[in-house]
Protein backbone atom coordinates (compact mmCIF):
# COMPACT_ATOMS: atom_id res chain seq x y z
CA UNK A 1 0.00 0.00 0.00
CA UNK A 2 1.41 3.52 -0.78
CA UNK A 3 1.47 6.02 2.02
CA UNK A 4 -0.81 9.02 1.52
CA UNK A 5 0.22 12.28 1.40
CA UNK A 6 0.37 14.34 4.49
CA UNK A 7 -1.04 18.12 4.18
CA UNK A 8 1.49 20.16 6.53
CA UNK A 9 1.17 23.72 7.88
CA UNK A 10 2.45 26.42 6.47
CA UNK A 11 4.96 28.85 9.15
CA UNK A 12 7.31 31.36 8.33
CA UNK A 13 6.95 30.92 4.60
CA UNK A 14 7.50 27.59 4.13
CA UNK A 15 5.99 23.67 5.06
CA UNK A 16 6.28 23.03 8.43
CA UNK A 17 5.10 19.71 10.62
CA UNK A 18 4.75 20.91 13.74
CA UNK A 19 5.30 19.45 17.05
CA UNK A 20 1.72 17.52 17.23
CA UNK A 21 1.46 14.03 14.91
CA UNK A 22 -2.03 13.87 14.88
CA UNK A 23 -3.76 14.07 11.50
CA UNK A 24 -7.35 14.08 10.07
CA UNK A 25 -8.41 12.39 6.96
CA UNK A 26 -9.05 14.36 3.52
CA UNK A 27 -11.75 12.76 1.28
CA UNK A 28 -11.62 13.33 -2.53
CA UNK A 29 -15.63 12.92 -2.34
CA UNK A 30 -16.18 12.12 -5.93
CA UNK A 31 -14.37 8.67 -5.00
CA UNK A 32 -15.58 8.40 -1.42
CA UNK A 33 -11.93 7.72 -0.41
CA UNK A 34 -9.45 8.99 1.70
CA UNK A 35 -6.85 11.14 -0.66
CA UNK A 36 -4.59 13.04 1.85
CA UNK A 37 -4.09 13.21 5.70
CA UNK A 38 -3.95 16.58 7.12
CA UNK A 39 -1.64 17.22 10.18
CA UNK A 40 -3.88 18.92 13.20
CA UNK A 41 -1.85 21.28 15.13
CA UNK A 42 -1.29 21.44 18.73
CA UNK A 43 -1.40 24.74 21.09
CA UNK A 44 2.56 24.62 20.57
CA UNK A 45 2.67 24.67 16.82
CA UNK A 46 -0.37 27.57 16.88
CA UNK A 47 2.18 29.55 19.46
CA UNK A 48 4.56 28.66 16.54
CA UNK A 49 2.74 30.25 13.88
CA UNK A 50 1.75 33.20 15.75
CA UNK A 51 5.66 33.91 16.85
CA UNK A 52 6.54 34.25 13.43
CA UNK A 53 3.36 36.20 12.72
CA UNK A 54 4.35 38.42 15.48
CA UNK A 55 7.91 38.54 14.19
CA UNK A 56 7.36 39.50 11.13
CA UNK A 57 4.78 42.19 12.30
CA UNK A 58 7.11 45.42 12.76
CA UNK A 59 8.57 45.02 9.65
CA UNK A 60 5.31 44.03 7.56
CA UNK A 61 3.69 47.16 9.21
CA UNK A 62 6.50 49.57 8.78
CA UNK A 63 6.70 48.35 4.94
CA UNK A 64 5.48 51.74 2.43
CA UNK A 65 2.46 51.11 1.14
CA UNK A 66 3.74 51.38 -2.51
CA UNK A 67 5.62 48.08 -1.78
CA UNK A 68 3.12 46.04 0.00
CA UNK A 69 0.75 46.81 -2.80
CA UNK A 70 3.83 45.96 -5.06
CA UNK A 71 3.16 42.60 -3.85
CA UNK A 72 -0.75 42.23 -3.62
CA UNK A 73 -0.62 43.13 -6.98
CA UNK A 74 1.65 40.49 -8.13
CA UNK A 75 -0.55 38.40 -6.18
CA UNK A 76 -3.58 39.22 -8.12
CA UNK A 77 -1.49 38.32 -11.23
CA UNK A 78 -0.27 35.26 -10.15
CA UNK A 79 -3.82 33.90 -9.15
CA UNK A 80 -5.99 35.27 -11.91
CA UNK A 81 -2.80 33.44 -14.41
CA UNK A 82 -2.69 30.33 -11.94
CA UNK A 83 -6.85 29.78 -10.95
CA UNK A 84 -7.08 26.45 -13.15
CA UNK A 85 -4.71 24.79 -10.50
CA UNK A 86 -6.20 26.04 -7.35
CA UNK A 87 -10.27 25.16 -9.10
CA UNK A 88 -8.90 21.51 -9.41
CA UNK A 89 -7.83 21.56 -5.72
CA UNK A 90 -11.13 23.06 -4.70
CA UNK A 91 -12.92 20.52 -7.15
CA UNK A 92 -10.83 17.22 -5.54
CA UNK A 93 -11.40 18.02 -1.95
CA UNK A 94 -14.50 19.89 -1.73
CA UNK A 95 -16.15 18.48 -4.55
CA UNK A 96 -17.76 21.75 -6.08
CA UNK A 97 -18.08 21.32 -9.74
CA UNK A 98 -14.71 23.29 -12.23
CA UNK A 99 -17.20 26.16 -12.94
CA UNK A 100 -18.00 26.52 -9.66
CA UNK A 101 -14.58 26.58 -8.14
CA UNK A 102 -13.82 29.16 -10.78
CA UNK A 103 -17.08 31.16 -9.41
CA UNK A 104 -15.27 30.81 -6.24
CA UNK A 105 -11.94 32.02 -6.93
CA UNK A 106 -13.37 34.69 -9.40
CA UNK A 107 -15.34 36.12 -6.28
CA UNK A 108 -11.95 36.01 -4.36
CA UNK A 109 -10.39 37.42 -6.96
CA UNK A 110 -12.31 40.48 -6.31
CA UNK A 111 -11.40 41.07 -2.64
CA UNK A 112 -7.78 41.20 -3.83
CA UNK A 113 -8.37 43.93 -6.34
CA UNK A 114 -10.04 45.79 -3.41
CA UNK A 115 -7.43 45.58 -1.16
CA UNK A 116 -5.13 46.86 -4.21
CA UNK A 117 -6.73 50.09 -3.05
CA UNK A 118 -6.09 49.93 0.34
CA UNK A 119 -3.55 53.38 0.18
CA UNK A 120 -6.87 55.28 -0.62
CA UNK A 121 -9.15 53.39 1.43
CA UNK A 122 -7.54 53.68 4.68
CA UNK A 123 -6.85 57.45 4.65
CA UNK A 124 -7.25 58.87 7.78
CA UNK A 125 -9.12 62.64 7.78
CA UNK A 126 -7.52 66.28 8.85
CA UNK A 127 -8.64 69.33 9.97
CA UNK A 128 -6.83 72.33 9.79
CA UNK A 129 -6.53 75.28 12.69
CA UNK A 130 -9.39 73.44 14.78
CA UNK A 131 -8.24 75.94 17.43
CA UNK A 132 -6.09 78.65 16.66
CA UNK A 133 -2.42 76.84 15.66
CA UNK A 134 -4.07 73.36 16.30
CA UNK A 135 -4.23 70.59 13.63
CA UNK A 136 -5.92 67.50 14.48
CA UNK A 137 -5.89 64.36 12.27
CA UNK A 138 -6.53 60.61 12.12
CA UNK A 139 -4.62 57.71 10.97
CA UNK A 140 -6.00 53.77 10.36
CA UNK A 141 -2.98 51.73 11.85
CA UNK A 142 -3.24 47.53 11.34
CA UNK A 143 -3.82 45.94 14.79
CA UNK A 144 -0.40 43.23 14.72
CA UNK A 145 -1.73 39.70 13.78
CA UNK A 146 -4.67 38.64 13.10
CA UNK A 147 -6.60 35.08 13.50
CA UNK A 148 -8.88 34.15 10.45
CA UNK A 149 -10.83 30.31 11.26
CA UNK A 150 -12.99 29.57 7.64
CA UNK A 151 -15.27 26.97 6.90
CA UNK A 152 -14.93 24.03 4.29
CA UNK A 153 -17.27 25.24 2.02
CA UNK A 154 -15.37 27.96 0.44
CA UNK A 155 -11.97 26.82 0.86
CA UNK A 156 -10.31 29.64 -1.77
CA UNK A 157 -13.19 32.58 -1.57
CA UNK A 158 -13.82 32.72 2.27
CA UNK A 159 -9.79 32.81 3.44
CA UNK A 160 -9.81 35.60 0.45
CA UNK A 161 -12.22 37.86 1.93
CA UNK A 162 -9.83 38.55 4.78
CA UNK A 163 -6.24 37.74 4.01
CA UNK A 164 -5.88 40.46 1.86
CA UNK A 165 -7.84 43.18 3.09
CA UNK A 166 -5.44 41.94 6.72
CA UNK A 167 -2.46 42.06 5.24
CA UNK A 168 -2.55 45.03 2.69
CA UNK A 169 -3.46 47.21 5.59
CA UNK A 170 -0.22 46.29 7.59
CA UNK A 171 -1.70 43.02 9.28
CA UNK A 172 0.40 39.62 9.96
CA UNK A 173 -2.15 36.55 9.76
CA UNK A 174 -2.09 32.83 10.94
CA UNK A 175 -5.07 31.29 8.87
CA UNK A 176 -6.81 27.96 10.36
CA UNK A 177 -8.46 26.70 7.36
CA UNK A 178 -11.22 23.59 7.86
CA UNK A 179 -9.80 20.54 8.09
CA UNK A 180 -12.11 19.12 5.59
CA UNK A 181 -10.18 20.78 2.69
CA UNK A 182 -7.29 22.32 3.62
CA UNK A 183 -5.00 22.55 0.54
CA UNK A 184 -6.06 25.42 -1.29
CA UNK A 185 -4.66 27.56 1.59
CA UNK A 186 -1.31 26.11 1.35
CA UNK A 187 -1.64 26.95 -2.15
CA UNK A 188 -2.32 30.39 -1.98
CA UNK A 189 0.30 30.98 1.06
CA UNK A 190 3.06 29.67 -1.32
CA UNK A 191 1.65 31.86 -3.83
CA UNK A 192 1.78 34.88 -1.61
CA UNK A 193 5.50 33.94 -1.10
CA UNK A 194 5.87 33.95 -4.40
CA UNK A 195 4.23 37.22 -5.03
CA UNK A 196 7.03 38.72 -2.43
CA UNK A 197 5.49 38.58 0.64
CA UNK A 198 7.87 38.12 3.36
CA UNK A 199 7.99 34.93 5.46
CA UNK A 200 5.80 35.61 8.25
CA UNK A 201 3.67 37.44 7.39
CA UNK A 202 0.76 34.77 6.33
CA UNK A 203 0.98 31.67 7.94
CA UNK A 204 -1.66 28.83 7.69
CA UNK A 205 -2.18 26.22 10.46
CA UNK A 206 -4.62 23.23 9.96
CA UNK A 207 -6.47 21.80 12.74
CA UNK A 208 -10.04 21.42 14.60
CA UNK A 209 -10.98 22.95 17.74
CA UNK A 210 -7.61 22.13 19.31
CA UNK A 211 -6.04 24.98 17.31
CA UNK A 212 -8.90 27.52 17.07
CA UNK A 213 -9.00 27.74 21.26
CA UNK A 214 -5.35 28.21 20.92
CA UNK A 215 -5.99 31.09 18.54
CA UNK A 216 -8.74 32.50 20.50
CA UNK A 217 -6.35 32.61 23.76
CA UNK A 218 -3.05 33.92 22.82
CA UNK A 219 -2.13 36.99 24.17
CA UNK A 220 -0.61 37.96 20.61
CA UNK A 221 -3.87 37.85 18.79
CA UNK A 222 -5.26 40.62 18.43
CA UNK A 223 -8.63 40.10 16.09
CA UNK A 224 -10.64 36.98 15.12
CA UNK A 225 -12.33 36.72 11.84
CA UNK A 226 -14.50 33.50 11.67
CA UNK A 227 -16.72 31.71 9.04
CA UNK A 228 -18.49 28.98 9.77
CA UNK A 229 -21.48 27.28 11.64
CA UNK A 230 -24.10 29.08 14.14
CA UNK A 231 -22.99 27.41 17.34
CA UNK A 232 -19.20 27.86 16.68
CA UNK A 233 -19.82 31.21 15.29
CA UNK A 234 -21.45 32.16 19.35
CA UNK A 235 -18.65 30.41 20.85
CA UNK A 236 -16.09 31.98 18.80
CA UNK A 237 -17.61 35.34 19.62
CA UNK A 238 -17.72 35.18 22.76
CA UNK A 239 -14.33 33.38 23.57
CA UNK A 240 -12.53 35.67 21.56
CA UNK A 241 -14.07 38.40 22.91
CA UNK A 242 -13.92 37.27 26.73
CA UNK A 243 -10.12 37.49 25.82
CA UNK A 244 -10.07 40.43 24.50
CA UNK A 245 -9.97 40.50 21.38
CA UNK A 246 -11.81 42.23 17.90
CA UNK A 247 -13.93 39.95 16.74
CA UNK A 248 -15.92 38.88 13.61
CA UNK A 249 -18.29 35.46 13.46
CA UNK A 250 -20.62 34.42 10.43
CA UNK A 251 -22.56 31.83 11.06
CA UNK A 252 -24.98 29.69 9.55
CA UNK A 253 -27.76 30.75 7.26
CA UNK A 254 -31.71 29.16 6.05
CA UNK A 255 -32.23 31.89 3.26
CA UNK A 256 -35.66 32.29 1.75
CA UNK A 257 -37.19 33.20 -1.51
CA UNK A 258 -40.38 34.96 -1.90
CA UNK A 259 -42.16 34.38 -5.31
CA UNK A 260 -45.06 37.07 -5.52
CA UNK A 261 -47.81 35.78 -7.60
CA UNK A 262 -46.86 38.51 -10.24
CA UNK A 263 -43.40 37.44 -10.63
CA UNK A 264 -42.09 35.44 -14.32
CA UNK A 265 -42.38 32.03 -12.61
CA UNK A 266 -39.67 30.88 -15.25
CA UNK A 267 -37.27 33.17 -13.73
CA UNK A 268 -38.10 32.66 -10.62
CA UNK A 269 -37.67 28.55 -11.64
CA UNK A 270 -34.56 28.91 -12.94
CA UNK A 271 -33.14 31.13 -9.86
CA UNK A 272 -34.26 28.49 -7.44
CA UNK A 273 -32.75 25.71 -9.08
CA UNK A 274 -29.40 27.92 -9.06
CA UNK A 275 -29.37 28.70 -6.37
CA UNK A 276 -30.75 25.83 -4.41
CA UNK A 277 -28.57 23.42 -6.00
CA UNK A 278 -25.22 25.14 -6.58
CA UNK A 279 -22.47 23.69 -4.72
CA UNK A 280 -24.57 20.65 -4.22
CA UNK A 281 -26.93 23.52 -1.81
CA UNK A 282 -23.36 23.85 0.67
CA UNK A 283 -22.84 27.77 0.50
CA UNK A 284 -24.49 29.97 3.24
CA UNK A 285 -26.34 31.96 0.60
CA UNK A 286 -28.37 28.82 -1.13
CA UNK A 287 -31.65 28.97 -1.12
CA UNK A 288 -33.83 26.35 0.87
CA UNK A 289 -36.96 27.41 1.35
CA UNK A 290 -39.43 28.98 -1.67
CA UNK A 291 -42.32 30.48 -0.46
CA UNK A 292 -44.87 30.69 -2.98
CA UNK A 293 -47.55 33.38 -2.35
CA UNK A 294 -50.63 31.62 -3.75
CA UNK A 295 -51.99 30.71 -6.21
CA UNK A 296 -48.78 30.01 -7.91
CA UNK A 297 -47.29 27.52 -6.12
CA UNK A 298 -48.75 24.45 -8.18
CA UNK A 299 -46.73 25.77 -11.17
CA UNK A 300 -43.80 27.12 -9.90
CA UNK A 301 -42.70 23.75 -8.18
CA UNK A 302 -43.71 21.93 -11.95
CA UNK A 303 -41.86 23.95 -13.32
CA UNK A 304 -38.53 23.39 -10.67
CA UNK A 305 -39.06 19.72 -10.80
CA UNK A 306 -39.18 19.56 -14.69
CA UNK A 307 -35.49 21.66 -14.50
CA UNK A 308 -34.50 19.11 -12.04
CA UNK A 309 -34.87 16.32 -13.96
CA UNK A 310 -31.94 17.47 -16.74
CA UNK A 311 -29.43 17.82 -13.97
CA UNK A 312 -26.29 16.19 -14.40
CA UNK A 313 -24.62 14.19 -11.06
CA UNK A 314 -21.51 13.22 -11.23
CA UNK A 315 -17.50 14.46 -10.93
CA UNK A 316 -16.64 17.92 -10.83
CA UNK A 317 -13.91 17.25 -13.34
CA UNK A 318 -16.45 15.50 -15.64
CA UNK A 319 -18.57 18.76 -16.69
CA UNK A 320 -21.40 17.83 -14.37
CA UNK A 321 -23.61 20.45 -13.01
CA UNK A 322 -23.57 18.96 -9.47
CA UNK A 323 -20.77 17.40 -7.65
CA UNK A 324 -21.13 15.17 -4.20
CA UNK A 325 -21.24 16.40 -0.62
CA UNK A 326 -18.40 16.60 1.18
CA UNK A 327 -18.31 13.82 3.50
CA UNK A 328 -20.27 10.78 4.00
CA UNK A 329 -21.47 11.45 7.45
CA UNK A 330 -22.49 14.66 6.09
CA UNK A 331 -24.12 13.20 3.32
CA UNK A 332 -26.56 10.82 5.32
CA UNK A 333 -27.45 13.70 7.43
CA UNK A 334 -28.67 15.43 4.94
CA UNK A 335 -30.38 12.30 3.00
CA UNK A 336 -31.88 11.30 6.71
CA UNK A 337 -34.08 14.98 5.91
CA UNK A 338 -35.86 12.78 2.93
CA UNK A 339 -37.35 10.47 5.71
CA UNK A 340 -38.40 12.96 8.50
CA UNK A 341 -39.93 14.95 5.84
CA UNK A 342 -42.60 12.51 5.04
CA UNK A 343 -42.85 11.77 8.70
CA UNK A 344 -43.99 15.63 8.92
CA UNK A 345 -46.10 15.71 6.26
CA UNK A 346 -44.20 16.92 3.50
CA UNK A 347 -44.71 15.80 -0.15
CA UNK A 348 -41.26 14.58 -1.31
CA UNK A 349 -41.71 15.43 -5.42
CA UNK A 350 -38.18 14.76 -6.19
CA UNK A 351 -36.35 12.12 -3.86
CA UNK A 352 -32.37 12.10 -4.34
CA UNK A 353 -31.55 9.01 -2.93
CA UNK A 354 -29.81 6.17 -5.13
CA UNK A 355 -29.68 8.73 -8.79
CA UNK A 356 -27.11 7.86 -11.32
CA UNK A 357 -24.27 9.67 -11.40
CA UNK A 358 -21.60 10.54 -13.85
CA UNK A 359 -18.84 9.26 -11.14
CA UNK A 360 -17.51 7.01 -8.61
CA UNK A 361 -20.12 4.82 -7.12
CA UNK A 362 -18.53 5.27 -3.78
CA UNK A 363 -18.75 8.82 -4.16
CA UNK A 364 -20.85 11.08 -1.40
CA UNK A 365 -23.98 11.47 -3.83
CA UNK A 366 -27.00 12.70 -3.01
CA UNK A 367 -29.38 13.82 -5.96
CA UNK A 368 -31.54 17.09 -5.89
CA UNK A 369 -34.50 16.74 -3.53
CA UNK A 370 -37.44 18.73 -3.17
CA UNK A 371 -40.07 18.88 -0.68
CA UNK A 372 -43.43 20.94 -1.11
CA UNK A 373 -46.29 21.84 1.19
CA UNK A 374 -43.30 21.51 3.86
CA UNK A 375 -44.11 22.02 7.45
CA UNK A 376 -43.12 25.56 9.43
CA UNK A 377 -42.85 23.76 12.48
CA UNK A 378 -40.74 21.10 11.24
CA UNK A 379 -36.85 20.65 11.38
CA UNK A 380 -36.92 20.27 7.76
CA UNK A 381 -37.97 23.86 7.73
CA UNK A 382 -35.74 24.86 10.43
CA UNK A 383 -32.57 23.46 10.16
CA UNK A 384 -29.98 24.40 8.02
CA UNK A 385 -29.97 21.24 6.14
CA UNK A 386 -27.05 22.59 4.00
CA UNK A 387 -27.17 20.33 0.86
CA UNK A 388 -28.91 19.82 -2.37
CA UNK A 389 -32.74 20.02 -0.68
CA UNK A 390 -35.29 22.54 -1.50
CA UNK A 391 -38.12 23.31 0.11
CA UNK A 392 -41.72 24.72 -0.65
CA UNK A 393 -43.84 26.55 1.67
CA UNK A 394 -47.23 27.77 0.27
CA UNK A 395 -48.10 31.02 1.66
CA UNK A 396 -51.53 33.13 1.24
CA UNK A 397 -50.22 36.66 1.30
CA UNK A 398 -47.00 38.46 0.96
CA UNK A 399 -47.20 39.67 4.67
CA UNK A 400 -47.43 35.60 5.45
CA UNK A 401 -44.38 35.37 3.67
CA UNK A 402 -42.36 38.12 4.98
CA UNK A 403 -43.56 37.45 8.79
CA UNK A 404 -42.37 33.83 8.15
CA UNK A 405 -39.11 35.04 6.71
CA UNK A 406 -39.11 37.51 9.64
CA UNK A 407 -39.25 34.60 12.14
CA UNK A 408 -36.59 32.64 11.19
CA UNK A 409 -33.66 32.80 13.70
CA UNK A 410 -31.03 33.47 10.68
CA UNK A 411 -31.11 36.03 8.63
CA UNK A 412 -27.87 35.94 6.25
CA UNK A 413 -29.97 36.29 3.01
CA UNK A 414 -32.94 36.11 1.07
CA UNK A 415 -34.67 37.09 -2.15
CA UNK A 416 -38.21 38.82 -3.48
CA UNK A 417 -39.34 37.35 -6.92
CA UNK A 418 -41.65 40.01 -8.57
CA UNK A 419 -42.78 42.36 -11.15
CA UNK A 420 -44.09 44.98 -8.52
CA UNK A 421 -41.09 47.72 -7.87
CA UNK A 422 -43.60 48.98 -5.04
CA UNK A 423 -43.14 45.41 -3.26
CA UNK A 424 -40.06 44.96 -3.64
CA UNK A 425 -39.40 48.21 -2.49
CA UNK A 426 -41.72 47.61 0.71
CA UNK A 427 -39.69 43.93 1.18
CA UNK A 428 -36.14 45.72 0.93
CA UNK A 429 -37.53 48.31 4.03
CA UNK A 430 -39.12 45.65 5.82
CA UNK A 431 -37.38 42.60 5.91
CA UNK A 432 -35.13 41.68 8.46
CA UNK A 433 -31.82 40.11 7.10
CA UNK A 434 -28.21 41.49 6.04
CA UNK A 435 -28.66 40.75 2.15
CA UNK A 436 -31.57 41.13 -0.17
CA UNK A 437 -32.00 39.92 -3.38
CA UNK A 438 -34.87 41.74 -5.38
CA UNK A 439 -34.94 39.10 -8.62
CA UNK A 440 -31.44 38.14 -7.64
CA UNK A 441 -31.54 34.32 -5.78
CA UNK A 442 -27.93 34.93 -4.13
CA UNK A 443 -26.72 38.84 -3.33
CA UNK A 444 -23.52 38.34 -2.47
CA UNK A 445 -22.15 41.65 -2.39
CA UNK A 446 -19.31 43.00 -4.78
CA UNK A 447 -16.34 42.95 -2.51
CA UNK A 448 -16.79 46.73 -2.05
CA UNK A 449 -19.91 46.26 -0.38
CA UNK A 450 -19.40 44.79 3.39
CA UNK A 451 -20.90 40.58 3.56
CA UNK A 452 -22.62 39.72 6.42
CA UNK A 453 -26.20 38.75 7.55
CA UNK A 454 -28.28 39.61 10.59
CA UNK A 455 -29.26 37.68 13.47
CA UNK A 456 -28.13 34.28 14.51
CA UNK A 457 -25.73 34.79 10.87
CA UNK A 458 -23.67 37.19 12.57
CA UNK A 459 -21.96 38.03 15.91
CA UNK A 460 -20.85 41.23 16.41
CA UNK A 461 -21.56 44.15 14.28
CA UNK A 462 -18.37 43.75 12.12
CA UNK A 463 -19.11 42.76 8.83
CA UNK A 464 -16.40 41.42 6.07
CA UNK A 465 -14.65 43.15 3.31
CA UNK A 466 -15.85 46.30 1.95
CA UNK A 467 -15.31 48.87 3.99
CA UNK A 468 -16.44 46.82 6.74
CA UNK A 469 -13.10 44.71 6.27
CA UNK A 470 -10.86 47.91 6.18
CA UNK A 471 -12.39 49.40 9.39
CA UNK A 472 -11.96 45.98 11.11
CA UNK A 473 -8.29 45.28 9.89
CA UNK A 474 -7.22 48.95 11.18
CA UNK A 475 -7.60 50.96 14.52
CA UNK A 476 -8.04 54.72 14.28
CA UNK A 477 -5.52 56.93 16.21
CA UNK A 478 -6.83 60.26 16.67
CA UNK A 479 -4.10 63.52 17.01
CA UNK A 480 -4.16 66.81 18.08
CA UNK A 481 -0.89 68.93 16.81
CA UNK A 482 0.60 72.28 17.96
CA UNK A 483 3.67 73.35 16.67
CA UNK A 484 5.29 75.98 18.40
CA UNK A 485 4.69 79.49 17.11
CA UNK A 486 5.10 82.54 19.57
CA UNK A 487 2.00 82.66 21.15
CA UNK A 488 2.19 80.29 24.16
CA UNK A 489 -0.74 79.70 25.90
CA UNK A 490 0.62 79.74 29.42
CA UNK A 491 -0.71 77.42 32.43
CA UNK A 492 -4.00 77.08 32.61
CA UNK A 493 -5.72 73.56 34.31
CA UNK A 494 -8.93 73.60 33.12
CA UNK A 495 -10.53 71.36 30.24
CA UNK A 496 -8.50 71.78 27.05
CA UNK A 497 -11.13 73.93 24.74
CA UNK A 498 -10.60 75.41 21.10
CA UNK A 499 -10.25 78.92 21.07
P1 LIG B 1 -18.05 24.66 11.13
O1 LIG B 1 -18.64 25.64 12.06
O2 LIG B 1 -18.19 23.22 11.45
O3 LIG B 1 -16.46 24.92 10.99
C1 LIG B 1 -15.95 26.19 10.71
C2 LIG B 1 -14.55 26.30 11.30
O4 LIG B 1 -14.62 26.15 12.71
C3 LIG B 1 -13.58 25.22 10.79
O5 LIG B 1 -12.33 25.80 10.58
C4 LIG B 1 -13.55 24.22 11.94
O6 LIG B 1 -12.32 23.55 12.05
C5 LIG B 1 -13.81 25.08 13.16
N1 LIG B 1 -14.53 24.36 14.21
C6 LIG B 1 -15.45 23.36 14.05
N2 LIG B 1 -15.91 22.95 15.24
C7 LIG B 1 -15.28 23.69 16.18
C8 LIG B 1 -15.34 23.74 17.61
N3 LIG B 1 -16.14 22.93 18.30
N4 LIG B 1 -14.57 24.62 18.25
C9 LIG B 1 -13.76 25.45 17.57
N5 LIG B 1 -13.65 25.46 16.22
C10 LIG B 1 -14.40 24.59 15.53
O7 LIG B 1 -18.61 24.99 9.68
P2 LIG B 1 -18.42 24.17 8.33
O8 LIG B 1 -19.24 22.93 8.41
O9 LIG B 1 -16.98 24.06 7.99
O10 LIG B 1 -19.06 25.19 7.29
C11 LIG B 1 -20.42 25.25 7.00
C12 LIG B 1 -21.12 26.30 7.82
O11 LIG B 1 -20.54 27.57 7.58
C13 LIG B 1 -22.59 26.46 7.46
O12 LIG B 1 -23.32 26.64 8.64
C14 LIG B 1 -22.62 27.71 6.61
O13 LIG B 1 -23.84 28.40 6.59
C15 LIG B 1 -21.57 28.51 7.28
N6 LIG B 1 -21.05 29.54 6.39
C16 LIG B 1 -21.43 30.82 6.64
C17 LIG B 1 -21.01 31.83 5.80
C18 LIG B 1 -21.41 33.25 6.06
O14 LIG B 1 -20.84 34.11 5.43
N7 LIG B 1 -22.33 33.53 6.95
C19 LIG B 1 -20.18 31.53 4.71
C20 LIG B 1 -19.80 30.21 4.50
C21 LIG B 1 -20.26 29.22 5.37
Amino acid sequence: MTELPVITHWIDGAPARGASTRTAPVFNPALGAVAKNVLLAGTGDVATAVASAQAAYPLWRDTSQAKRQGIMFNFRELLNARKGELADILTAEHGKVTSDALGEIARGLEVVEFALGMPHLSKGEYSENVSTGVDVYTLRQPLGVVGIISPFNFPAMVPLWFFPIAIAAGNTVVLKPSEKDPSASNWMAALMTEAGLPDGVLNVVHGDKEAVDALLVHPDVQAISFVGSTPIAKYIYETAAHHGKRVQALGGAKNHMLVLPDADLDLAADAAVNAGFGSAGERCMAISVVVAVEPVADELVAKITERLKGLKVGDGMRGCDMGPLITKVHRDKVASYIDLAQTDGAEVVVDGRGIEVDGDASGFWLGPTLFDKVSTESDVYLDEIFGPVLSVVRVASYTEGLDLINRSRYGNGTAIFTNDGGAARRFQNEVQVGMVGINVPIPVPVAYHAFGGWKDSLFGDAKAYGPAGIAFYTREKAITSRWLDPSHGGINLGFPQNA
